[in-house]
């Protein structure tokens, strides 16, 4: 069977087969994957072996991940063998050899430690065929034209290149200058790329250096935040801004046609370690991943769960939002003594609760601001005038006020960001051991 039929196969099971009506049925679903998945995994993964029940399995992360490379895998390939061969592809600009068989690549860890993947053949058929099943907005056999920004090119994308869908790839270490003429030419219905990238072709677009109207813009790689969707949803002039929730540990969650986030609960399952009410780390299950097994990992994100049922009827969990990675929370010294860990959403809400936020809005670079901590120490990434420094600094006394903690050093600067690299609007920058150490002392692991 060609390649194409494989796809079509999928795309229609997901789009059309595969319809849990319930979260009752969902659940049996899921049941019924995860035994299946367990009954390979035990067979065939050295580290996993003669583990028969779900509830065995320990609850994993990357450095779990990276240590046992080897054993986990079911492929046989190394992890030094794998990392020589995807950093010569990233090096090289060249994704498509594949180590025996299977496709290696790098995933962009921004906390330094960097992750492999290992995805076969059929895994990327499949991925290729769920993605279209849920983005695509005609019908498969219509023409559609995808434009793509991303790091790194690679075999998974092209899958879903064929006659009738073309996909281009762009890469966003060169210059945007250098991409608007193709950009235009090829005009593309579907424009993928992280929000940085994307407001930077809004701006383009704003301007008059660029004429394209995609029908559906998708965001990925970083978090969307509130104030960039807006902003995207006015540049491009589309009611919804797409997401894609994806990692090297598994296709997470998208937009469904209301533009609610779901957790994409039909291939993977997810448990969900609360830090409050609302908000959850998730630990992953993907019950389709054989080359590289992914099995209780627990994340390192933030998620925030919606109430309430969406309008398109799907019983996959809906989510308010991805708030961000766990390690970017602020931490402070309180006035008791004790340590107080702000999520990354109070940090935002400093910067656009402070009354200036109009003002951010009407300029050019609309909104684009960073608050950065370091050894304790606040940074202000924003071109901002002197009152507008202010009342953000108030806003910021006043979360110390709420949440008794003492007001550390506070700095602002111009805003600047490096080009190629992920983007977070709230980084926690360390030292990471003392953050870990408080993470101990909080959540007891
Ligand atoms: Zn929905």
């Amino acid at each position: 069977m060609s390649e194409h039929i494989r796809i079509l196969k999928y795309y229609l099971f997901y789009k059309y087969f595969l319809n849990p009506g319930s979260r009752k049925m969902l659940k049996k679903w899921q049941a019924r994957r995860i035994k299946r998945h367990i009954r390979y995994v035990e067979r065939n993964s050295e580290i996993y072996k003669g583990k028969k029940k779900f509830k065995d399995y320990p609850v994993v992360d990357k450095k779990f991940m990276m240590e046992h490379f080897q054993e986990l895998n079911t492929a046989g390939i190394g992890r030094e063998e794998a990392e020589r061969f995807a950093v010569r592809a990233e090096r090289e600009r060249n994704f498509v050899p594949k180590l025996k068989g299977i496709t290696v690549g790098l995933s962009s860890g921004t906390s330094g430690r960097r992750g492999i993947f290992l995805v076969s053949d059929e895994e990327r058929i499949r991925w290729a065929g769920y993605i279209l099943a849920k983005f695509l907005p005609g019908k498969i056999w219509d023409k559609c034209t995808i434009g793509f920004f991303m790091r790194a090119d690679s075999n998974l994308y092209q899958a879903i290149q064929s006659r009738r869908i073309s996909f281009h790839f762009f890469d966003i270490y060169q210059d945007m200058k250098g991409h608007l003429e193709r950009l235009e030419e090829i005009c593309p219905q579907i424009l993928v790329g992280q929000p940085s990238v994307l407001l930077e072709i809004g701006k383009e677009m704003e301007e008059g250096r660029l004429k394209i109207s995609p029908q559906m813009v998708i965001s990925i790689a970083e978090v969307l935040e509130e104030q960039d969707e807006k902003r995207l949803k006015y540049l491009f002039g589309l009611n919804i801004i797409h997401q894609i929730y994806q990692c090297t540990e598994g296709f997470l969650a998208s937009t469904c046609r209301c533009g609610t986030l779901h957790l994409n609960e039909d291939i993977v399952y997810i448990e969900r370690e609360y830090l409050d009410e609302h908000r959850f780390v998730p630990v992953v299950t993907d019950f389709e991943r054989r080359t590289q097994p992914i099995i209780r990992y627990r994340l390192n994100d933030i998620l925030v769960e919606k109430k309430g049922k969406c309008r398109c009827g799907s019983p996959c969990a809906a989510l308010k939002k991805i708030e961000g990675r766990e390690d970017d929370r602020f931490f402070f010294v309180g006035k008791d003594g004790k340590i107080r860990i702000i999520f990354p959403d109070f940090i935002r809400r400093c910067i656009l609760f402070a009354e200036c936020e109009d003002e951010i809005h009407s300029r050019k670079t609309a909104g684009d601001y960073r608050v950065v901590q370091e050894n304790g120490k606040i940074t202000v990434y924003a071109d901002l005038t002197e009152k507008e420094k202010d009342k953000v600094k108030r806003e910021f006394e006043k979360l110390a006020e709420d949440r008794e903690f003492i007001m550390p050093e506070m700095i602002f600067m111009d805003y600047s960001f490096e080009k190629g690299r992920k983007m977070k609007r709230v980084e926690q920058k360390g030292p990471i051991d003392i953050m870990d150490q408080k993470n101990n002392q909080i959540f007891g692991r």
